[in-house]
């Protein structure tokens, strides 16, 4: 049993009077490390504590897993173990909702669904294979990832199946029309299968809440409401937010940064947080004091989010000491950089744990070098957020050509191209190829052009010895490691494919990815090489968990690390050249250095993949002190870099 809370001790006047705040809603703005999380954690501790809450009535919505878990043992630490209080993301409070309360009223899908099936909610490869019958189904000729991201893009932005086709029919959208076709498919498997995916989970538990005893049951349930990250919450989540909790008197609070908004992209409506007040007619505190980080830091932070023009009027001061000045760099290359960098993690070592250190990115290509610095390091580094280098799909299916070409008996891999990019050879033909392998001790590959194999399909035989004919040409080739991936690329159309396969924006950040894995090719020329140096930075399971963690900046929000290194801040990187709103950009190199609590290294370098970039505008908005650098003209055909010195500015 935990004693007494000192509530008074604990916080700061502003927290405190937000921790306390007694009746009706309330607002809770402040900027990075102003500790809004933290008045979240201390308000249900007070409310339970002080205000004679039941801890059951109590609901705090998260915006990730992970945060609702450290939410959770936060409050453990406060109040003890043997309180148990509702911290969860929205997806899985509808998750559960949906289960209890689906009941009599439930229709169309709602009413076939059952969420006891292991597979209740239909995701990932699943949900690929659910689009790819939809779309077949449909006669439609788009591919299944177009139909499957357009669909949610319209589900998270509250669209209709309906609007959607009156939208792609008023622009003469045929390719829009065609997803609308799939998306009535779609909808027939869901029901054949009784499975919902994510984006249902909350237009169905907005859609359950606009019955009135669902509604009255929910509301005497959850009586007190809290919201972290409340800026990049979307339509459909304050849906179910304005429903379980609606304005003007209900006990909802909600906390969030507008300078902190960094899902617009994803249709995160910052807006609604602002109009919260006038809306909801609630009270707002304004967290002014940053407990996070040094003052160093935090002025730095300040003088870049001041260059945005819309903003909400708030200052930020830190706490504690000055601190050391943030380390900026500008390197000749990324891999200098990637270097560079973890020889300065190397040194915060001898002060602080791997756990203790982050290297955040704004594009996911850059983890690369930095893995692989980390492992000659021998320092122990977990990816997080995403798949490690190796581990992307993209990257992982082009290695498996790669390996394939050297050794031609690596089933793994085998299974890995079988069917990528598509040659309709699914399951059933990998198990024939397995079976006969395992039969005749044969590797897959030497099965797959043995007569006695007994194909399910006839067709598969052709297909499947295309690919082993393919296979015998690569082995045969012979150049560099860059030239094969050439070659692999060009002979199984395989960007051709995967624009089919992804959303435009997701197809050029799997491009990158394979810019970026052209580079480490130039490194290792010799494919076997290359094979066994990627085969080290492939993620194993027992990968250390308490590593340096390397993650995007999307990804880092709320966190806080002693060190980080914010990577690649040069101009095209953050700002994003692709970016479509540059105060979002500089809300995301804000958040970036806000997560630092001691020590901030800011890098860049003048070259990456061949081409030329310069540092960060941002970097200078700072006010930080950009070092000299060269600027790097690209190698054109083999001839040296050459490179103009220029001042720093
Ligand atoms: P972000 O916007 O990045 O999510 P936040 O406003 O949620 O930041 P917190 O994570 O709650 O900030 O707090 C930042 C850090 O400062 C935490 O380590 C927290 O424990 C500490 N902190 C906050 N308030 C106080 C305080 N009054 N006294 C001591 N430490 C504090
Ligand atoms: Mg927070």
């Amino acid at each position: 049993m935990v004693g007494k809370l000192d509530f008074e001790a604990s916080l700061s006047e502003a927290q405190f009077r937000a921790v306390t705040h007694a009746k009706g809603p309330l607002r809770v703005v402040g900027g990075p490390g102003g500790g809004k999380t933290r008045v979240l954690t201390y308000r249900i501790a007070w409310l339970i504590r002080e205000a004679g809450i039941a801890p059951e009535h109590i609901l705090a919505l998260t915006f990730t897993k992970k945060a609702a878990g450290e939410m959770k043992s936060r409050l453990a630490s406060l109040l003890g173990e043997e309180i148990a209080i509702g911290a969860a993301t929205i997806h899985s409070w509808a998750y559960r909702f949906l289960c209890i309360h689906r009941g009599k009223h439930a229709e169309g899908i709602l009413g076939t669904w059952n969420p006891n099936s292991k597979n209740a909610i239909l995701a990932d490869a699943r949900q690929y294979f659910a689009w790819q019958k939809s779309v077949q189904a449909a006669k439609v000729d788009i591919a299944p990832a177009f139909a499957l991201h357009t669909v949610s893009r319209a589900k998270n932005n509250g669209v209709s199946r309906e609007a959607l086709r009156a939208e792609a029919e008023r622009s003469s959208d045929h390719k829009l029309v065609r997803a609308c076709d799939a998306w009535v498919e779609y909808e027939r498997w869901q029901e054949r299968m009784k499975v919902i995916d994510f984006d249902d989970l909350l237009i169905l538990a907005n859609e359950l809440l606009t019955c009135k005893d669902t509604i009255e049951r929910v509301r005497d349930q959850h009586r007190v409401i809290l919201l972290d990250e409340s800026q990049d919450t979307n339509l459909v989540q304050w849906g179910v937010v304005r429903k379980l909790a609606p304005p003007p008197k209900s006990e909802l609070t909600v906390v969030g940064d507008y300078d902190q908004s960094i899902y617009g992209w994803r249709g995160a409506a910052a807006e609604s947080f602002l109009e919260f007040v006038q809306d909801y007619k609630a009270e707002t505190v304004t967290l002014e004091t940053n407990y996070r980080s040094t003052r160093s830091i935090v002025t730095t932070a300040n003088t870049l989010i001041t260059r945005n023009g819309s903003r909400e009027d708030k200052v930020l001061e830190a706490a504690g000491d000055e601190g050391v000045t943030p380390i900026v760099r500008v390197e000749p290359d990324a891999g200098v950089e990637a270097s560079r960098g973890v020889e300065q993690v190397r040194r915060w070592l001898a002060e602080y744990q791997p756990g203790e250190v982050a290297v955040l990115v704004r594009a996911w290509w850059l983890t690369r070098g930095f893995e692989e610095r980390l492992l000659k390091d021998r320092i122990p580094y977990q990816v997080v957020g995403g798949p490690a280098f190796f581990g992307r799909r993209e990257i992982a299916d082009l290695l498996a050509y790669v390996t394939l070409s050297v050794d031609a008996t690596k089933d793994a891999a085998l299974k890995r191209v079988l069917n990528v990019p598509n040659r309709f050879l699914g399951a059933a033909a990998w198990r024939a190829i397995e079976r006969h392998a395992l039969k005749r001790d044969m590797p897959g590959l030497a099965a797959i052009s043995d007569p006695g194999l007994r194909w399910p399909k006839q067709y598969m035989r052709d297909k499947a010895m295309d690919l082993y004919v393919l296979v015998q040409k690569l082995r045969r080739f012979e150049g560099t490691t860059a030239e094969l991936l050439e070659h692999i690329l060009e002979r199984t159309r395989y960007l051709a494919w995967l624009k089919e396969e992804c959303e435009p924006e997701e197809f050029r950040n799997r491009k990158e990815n394979i810019d970026e894995m052209f580079e480490a090719a130039e490194e290792h020329p010799e494919p076997a090489d290359f094979v066994f140096y990627a085969e080290q930075l492939v993620p194993k399971k027992d990968d250390a968990e308490e590593g340096v963690v390397l993650t995007s900046i999307h990804g880092a929000k709320g966190l806080e690390f002693p060190c980080v290194i914010v990577a690649g801040c040069a101009e095209g990187i953050l700002p994003h050249e692709r970016c479509e709103d540059v105060e979002e950009e500089r809300r995301l190199a804000y958040v970036a250095i806000t997560r630092a609590e001691k020590e901030l290294m800011l890098t860049s370098a003048t070259l990456y993949r061949n081409r030329g970039y310069t540092p960060s505008r941002f970097l200078q908005e700072a006010d930080l002190e950009v070092p000299e650098y060269e600027i790097a003209t690209p190698d054109s055909g083999g001839e040296a870099a050459s490179a103009t010195t220029v001042a720093a500015t």
